[in-house]
C-alpha cells in the first residue's frame, strides 16, 4: 500500500530569483507543478520563461530562493545530477546533435539508464508517438526539417524515462498545423505515461488548451496564476494572450491603462 498523499507536488520554486550580471531577468518567482499534470508559464517575449526553465534544470544559478524537485534540494546543482534525478530539460530551439544519426540522438537521451530492455522499450514507443523519426533512424539529425527536430529533442527527453520535462516554446518557428500535432502528441505523453510536463510557451491558446495548470509570467514575476480552465474565462488573459489581434489597439491600450491582473 502507498503512502497516503500529502503533497503531490514533484516540483516546487519558492521565490527564486536569476539575473544576467545588472539584469534581474525573474524576481520572486514561486511556483508549484504537481505529479501527473502539465503546468505552464505563460508570457511574452522577453518576460522570462527561458530563465525559469534554465534556472531549475541548473545551467542558470539563481541569486536568491530555493527549487525543490521530488522532495530534495536541486537549487544550483549540477545539471548534470539534476538529469539524473530524473528532470530532463527541452531547450528552446530544440539543439539536436545535428551530425549523429536520430537514433544516436536518441541513445543520448538514455546515457544514463542502466536498463537495456527499458531503452529498447522506450525507443519502440518514442517511434510509436513520433512514426517518422523511425523512418529517419539512420539519417543524421540536421538533416530533419524543424518539426521533426522538435520530435526528436522531445523524444530524447523520453529516452531518460523522466518524472518531469521542461518543454520550453515547441511551437517556436513551426507552422500552426504541425504545432497542433506536436502538442496533442505532448498531452497524450502526459496523460498515458503519466509524465509530468512544465511547459513555457507564447502561443497562450495552444499552451491553455493542452495545460492543466497556468501561471502567467510579466518582466519576470508571477502576475496571476489559475487552472487553464478557470485562466481561460478570465478577461485579461482572454484579451490580452487570446484575443489580442480582434481586440486591436484599443485593447492594447487599455492593457497599458489597466495592467492590474489581480
Ligand atoms: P522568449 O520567449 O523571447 O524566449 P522569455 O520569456 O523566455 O522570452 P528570457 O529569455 O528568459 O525570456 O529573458 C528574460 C530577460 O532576460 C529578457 O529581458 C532578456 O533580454 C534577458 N536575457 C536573456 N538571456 C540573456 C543573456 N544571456 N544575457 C543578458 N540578458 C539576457
Amino acid at each position: 500500500m502507498t503512502a497516503p498523499v500529502t503533497d503531490n507536488a514533484v516540483l516546487k520554486l519558492l521565490n527564486v530569483e536569476s539575473a544576467y550580471g545588472p539584469i534581474k531577468a525573474i524576481r520572486g518567482v514561486s511556483l508549484q507543478v504537481r505529479r501527473g499534470e502539465i503546468a505552464t508559464v505563460l508570457g511574452s517575449n522577453g518576460a522570462g520563461k527561458t530563465t525559469i526553465l534554465k534556472t531549475i534544470s541548473g545551467i542558470i544559478d539563481p541569486r536568491k530562493g530555493s527549487i525543490e524537485f521530488k522532495g530534495e534540494n536541486i537549487t544550483a546543482q549540477d545539471p548534470a545530477l539534476i538529469v539524473q534525478r530524473g528532470l530532463m530539460h527541452v531547450p528552446e530551439g530544440r539543439e539536436v546533435f545535428p551530425l549523429l544519426s536520430v537514433r544516436d540522438n536518441l541513445l543520448m537521451g538514455a546515457y544514463t539508464r542502466k536498463d537495456r530492455d527499458g531503452v529498447a522499450r522506450d525507443m519502440e514507443l518514442v517511434f510509436n508517438y513520433f512514426p517518422i523519426l523511425r523512418e529517419r533512424a539512420a539519417q543524421d539529425a540536421g538533416l530533419l526539417s524543424g518539426g521533426q527536430q522538435q520530435m526528436l529533442a522531445i523524444s530524447r527527453a523520453l529516452m531518460a524515462n523522466p518524472d518531469l520535462i521542461l518543454l520550453d516554446e515547441p511551437s517556436l518557428g513551426l507552422s500552426p498545423k504541425l504545432t497542433k500535432e506536436i502538442f496533442e502528441i505532448v498531452v497524450r505523453i502526459n496523460r498515458e505515461r503519466g509524465t509530468t510536463i512544465l511547459l513555457v510557451e507564447q502561443n497562450a491558446n495552444m499552451a491553455l488548451n493542452a495545460s492543466d495548470y497556468g501561471y502567467v509570467l510579466e518582466n519576470g514575476r508571477i502576475v496571476m496564476e489559475d487552472t487553464c480552465a478557470r485562466l481561460r474565462e478570465k478577461d485579461d488573459i482572454k484579451e490580452f494572450y487570446l484575443g489580442m489581434k480582434e481586440a486591436g489597439v484599443r485593447a492594447d491600450r487599455r492593457w497599458k491603462k489597466k495592467k492590474n491582473w489581480r
